[in-house]
């Protein structure tokens, strides 16, 4: 099983450094299931390659199990497993190159933050799917794929092809995004039991799956061959993941061109911000922030002393510092604003003891079953003295033209509430937790079917 890393970001030999193995001499390392070797065929400096040649022996891998004698099979010990590349290699790439993968390198910190030119090319990788899959997993990552499938017995053109291919990707990339992309996508080709899959393989997924597999357009294909096709643990980290998606460039697209011509996004801005004024609100949480609309209001008003976005996205985050111009703001103005990543379904100590809360189009984005934990979250723990919600008033969609009966303002959107069912939830949030409420109309008004947009405000 061979995988080489080449870089051509010169001086090339850096990645040594990156991958904490000098390229002068050979590494070994012992595994549980073989053996790991780590070395460079060649060390120039416009030029550097590493190799991960890993040794399994399948008879091991069978001698050691409990129960195995009983289920032995011909198969366990003649199988294509020392050559082909599967999960094994994500276990070795962790093991060997766990510090590169986790993108840490104290000699050359800004080489490994930095985008390098870097090729990888996995050798002898199953590929259910074909070559079609196989692009569908690398290509939206932005590498440039190639594809070469091997022929079943090279002496035997005619025996056609096998289910085997070389694969290589090459792209603009840090070293511990293409290792994390490796680590996950392997075993995701190789869609074969080879190992448990328990609880913490969610969580692996999830964290070398961390700031590009929620917007992957093969997320699902990808959970579930991960978590071997157990359904529950691959539901599971899609829902966690599905709360963690970016804002896409368009996310605002659909939304805005259904809503248009009314400027609803600016009505409700300022329909909140004056909400937050009149409460007499100076240190202010906006919570689901997305990239900063609501924010660069709050920062403008002088009447507010601390502003604080928080929010699932990493993304979105920093689209908004981006657009608040952050790193341009005079030190006065930058002490009043943070920008914070966390979740609404989690309680967050960072968020207690603000005057105010405003959740602006972000609950009908919750799993309806998540709700509770967002409750508890924001009016038990982070406990504001006001609460702004926002949300759409389904029973307007009928409204919009160009937008189906029965369907959703947007594709992310989990359910839509008319406005007898945020009554109905707000009157009971306010009375479990101690709050007051009332509920106001946002946009042009229709005497059947109320306004666009509908507000929920909670003091306490
Ligand atoms: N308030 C902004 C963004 C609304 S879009 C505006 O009005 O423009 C919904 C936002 O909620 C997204 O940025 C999304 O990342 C965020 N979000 C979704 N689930 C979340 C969660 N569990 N915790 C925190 N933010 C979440």
């Amino acid at each position: 099983m061979l995988l080489t890393l080449t870089s051509t970001a010169e001086p090339a030999t850096d990645l040594g450094y990156l991958l904490h193995k000098s390229p002068f001499r050979p590494h070994s390392f012992d595994l549980t299931f073989g053996k790991a070797h780590v070395f460079y065929p060649e060390a120039r400096t416009e030029r550097c390659t590493a190799a991960l040649l890993l040794e399994i022996d399948p008879v091991a891998l069978v001698r050691g199990r409990p129960g195995a004698r009983e289920t032995r099979t011909l198969a366990q010990y003649v199988n294509d497993r020392p050559y082909v590349a599967s999960s094994f290699l994500s276990v070795a790439i962790a093991e060997v190159f766990g510090t590169a993968l986790s993108g840490r390198c104290k000699e050359r910190p800004e080489m490994a933050a930095r985008e390098l030119a870097l090729e990888a090319r996995v050798s002898a990788v199953p590929c259910r799917g074909g070559e079609t899959f196989l692009r569908r997993l690398f290509e939206p990552l932005g590498y440039e794929v190639t594809v070469e499938r091997l022929a079943l017995d090279e002496m035997n053109a005619d025996w056609g092809p096998s289910r085997y291919f070389n694969v290589t990707i090459a792209g603009s990339k840090r070293l511990c995004d293409l290792l994390a992309h490796l680590y996950v996508l392997i075993p995701v080709l190789d869609d074969d039991k080879h190992y448990w899959v328990g609880e913490d393989e969610v969580e692996k997924l999830l964290r070398r799956g961390e700031g590009w597999l929620a917007a992957h357009p093969e997320r699902d294909a990808i959970a579930l061959r991960y978590l071997k096709h157990q359904r529950s643990l691959a539901r599971e980290a899609l829902e966690q993941l599905v709360t963690e998606e970016p804002p896409r460039a368009d996310d605002n697209e659909p939304i805005d061109a259904i809503e248009k011509g009314i400027s609803l996004n600016d009505q409700r801005i300022g329909s909140v911000l004056a909400t937050l004024k009149q409460c007499g609100a100076k240190r202010v949480i906006d919570l689901g922030c997305g990239d900063g609309k609501l924010l660069r209001a709050l920062v403008a008003d002088k009447t507010f002393d601390e502003v604080v976005g928080v929010d699932v996205s990493h993304r979105a985050l920093e689209i908004a510092a981006d657009r608040l111009r952050i790193d341009r703001m005079p030190e006065k103005q930058r002490a009043r604003v943070k920008l914070l990543q966390g979740s609404l379904v989690y309680r967050d100590q960072r968020l207690v003891g603000y005057d105010a809360a405003a959740i602006v189009e972000v609950v009908e984005h919750l799993e309806p079953y998540r709700l509770a934990a967002f409750e508890r979250a924001v009016f038990e723990v982070a406990r504001p003295g006001t609460v702004v919600v926002t949300t759409p008033n389904a029973e307007y969609n009928v409204k919009f033209e160009t937008l189906p009966t029965g369907r959703f303002r947007h594709h992310d959107h989990r359910f839509e509430w008319s406005r007898a069912e945020l009554e109905a939830w707000g009157r009971n949030v306010a009375e479990r937790f101690g709050y007051g409420a009332r509920f106001v109309p946002i946009g042009p008004l229709d005497p059947s079917v109320g306004a666009p947009t509908q507000m929920a405000v909670f003091t306490r």
